[in-house]
């Protein structure tokens, strides 16, 4: 009897979200995976076509599948730009929320409490460091991040940090678990407690208090500004890192740049009953529509959704054909040292993936 077929939502994006998401597709489709894509419509071709960047159809079709495959999306800076939606509550009633962003609308109403980001040297991918293997674990439903702002008057702007001990213990729960799953040994929470004593040491003890339900695993604890400074100085010394929204978001880049750049580094947000893979980087306007951007970060983060599924062999034939094809060094891009194209690259991943 042949495997059930994972159907997945997929979120092609905007600027180098569909070129990204076309080669992780390609690649998906080329394992062998039991996997089906439903492409819908959204982002800013959606709000042009719409009024709206997230049509009911998306939600509709993330219902039926429980699985996304994203694109990065755009985010204006600064004005009053929200993303409203109107959706049925479990008592049928219909209530409008919004959202400073698609990323953030999907991540809220989806439940996907944690945003998880493996950060790691990829044979191959030139880097400044070596034996980096982090993985973070970024809360992902509350904290500065939801965006929740107002003008107090025309020269006085406010934002709401807030942390609850549910998200906080939800998160390193999921954290904790892991780790023991993956066989490691360490988890460091960053904050800033020494300054934001109520808020980020709502969180540090929150996370402590699980932590001790975990014997197996050590905990330690830094001040995410020194956390910063040690992970340029000594990534390898750090394992699993917890951090709240924001220190979460900030430090993923900064990680990611210790492995090889914002191409490199794939990403996972994952709740209850649903799950949505998307890579850390953004819609790279500078580059987008130019056959430029390296696809691997979204490989990646597919790569992350078929070990999710339970697809690893499917999953560990594409690990072996881009690990082949970066030896190669004849078909990578701009960012990696190459001159190749996104469809080169991809197209070369694909021809490997058929021997
Ligand atoms: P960005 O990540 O898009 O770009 C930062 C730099 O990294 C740029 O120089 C870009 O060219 C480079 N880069 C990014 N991805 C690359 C890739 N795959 N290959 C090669 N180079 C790559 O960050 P930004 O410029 O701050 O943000 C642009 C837009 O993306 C904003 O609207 C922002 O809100 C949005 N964004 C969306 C998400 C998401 O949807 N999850 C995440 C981050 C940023």
């Amino acid at each position: 009897m042949n495997n059930p077929v994972h159907r997945v939502t997929l979120i092609p994006g905007d600027g180098i979200g569909p070129e990204v998401t076309a080669a992780a597709r390609a690649v998906v489709e080329a394992s062998r995976a039991d996997v089906e894509f439903e492409p819908v419509l959204s982002g800013q071709e959606a709000e042009r076509q719409t009024g709206t960047p997230v049509p009911a159809a998306v939600f509709e079709s993330i219902e039926r599948n429980k699985l996304v495959m994203k694109g990065p999306t755009y985010t204006p800076f600064g004005g009053n730009y929200r993303v409203a939606v109107e959706r049925p509550g479990p008592d049928g009633k219909v209530t409008r929320r919004d959202y400073p962003s698609l990323a953030i609308t999907l991540r809220k109403e989806l439940g996907l409490y944690v945003n998880l980001r493996p950060i790691k040297n990829y044979p191959n991918i030139p880097s400044r460091y070596e034996n980096v293997d982090l993985v973070i674990f970024r809360e992902n439903s509350e904290d500065l991040y939801v965006g929740n702002e107002r003008m107090v008057d025309e020269n006085t702007a406010e934002a709401i940090k807030l942390i609850t001990r549910g998200a906080s213990e939800r998160v390193a729960r999921f954290a904790f678990d892991y780790m023991r799953r993956a066989g490691r040994g360490k988890i460091t929470i960053g904050h800033k407690a020494n300054v934001l004593k109520l808020t980020d040491g709502l969180f540090l003890r929150s996370a402590q208090d699980v932590a001790k339900e975990y014997a197996d695993i050590a905990v330690d604890q830094r001040v995410v500004d020194a956390l910063c400074m040690e992970l340029v100085v000594k990534p390898e010394s750090f394992d699993g890192l917890l951090l709240t929204n924001l220190y979460g978001d900030i430090v993923s880049d900064l990680a990611a740049g210790l492995v090889g750049g914002l191409g490199v580094a794939p990403g996972a947000n994952i709740g209850p009953d649903c799950a949505m893979f998307e890579a850390v980087h953004g819609t790279a306007p500078d580059i987008a529509g130019k056959d430029i951007a390296n696809p691997t970060a979204m490989i990646l983060s597919a790569v992350l959704m078929l070990r999710y599924i339970d697809q690893g062999a499917a999953a560990d034939r594409i690990d072996a054909a881009l690990t082949a094809v970066l030896a190669q060094k004849k078909a990578i891009t701009r960012d990696l040292g190459g001159t190749a194209g996104t469809r080169a690259f991809t197209n070369a991943i694909v021809e490997m993936l058929k021997i």
